[in-house]
């Protein structure tokens, strides 16, 4: 059966490789955008950085990191969940 394309990390465990997390990083499927409060700006999982006029991402109609292409997902950092 070769009617389905399926992505490169998904054949890479299914061959049972292991790979190291920088080598993951380069097959990553996704942009993790996390939000500066000190610079007031985003930091991109691609080590770039984006500042909005307004609101974020979402807010502005971004679904793809203009740098390296790849879906943004938002990242909520969980410390700043804490109160006090
Ligand atoms: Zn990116």
């Amino acid at each position: 059966m070769a009617d389905s394309i399926k992505p490169i990390w998904e054949i890479v465990s299914e061959m049972g490789a292991t790979i190291p997390k920088e080598e993951w990083d380069k097959v990553r499927k996704e942009c993790h955008w996390t939000y500066d409060d000190y610079l007031c700006a985003w930091d991109t999982g691609c080590k770039n950085c984006f500042q909005f006029t307004e609101d974020g991402p979402h807010q502005n109609k971004f679904a793809y990191c203009p740098y390296c292409g790849l879906p943004i997902v938002i990242v909520v950092e969980a410390e700043k969940e804490v109160e006090g």
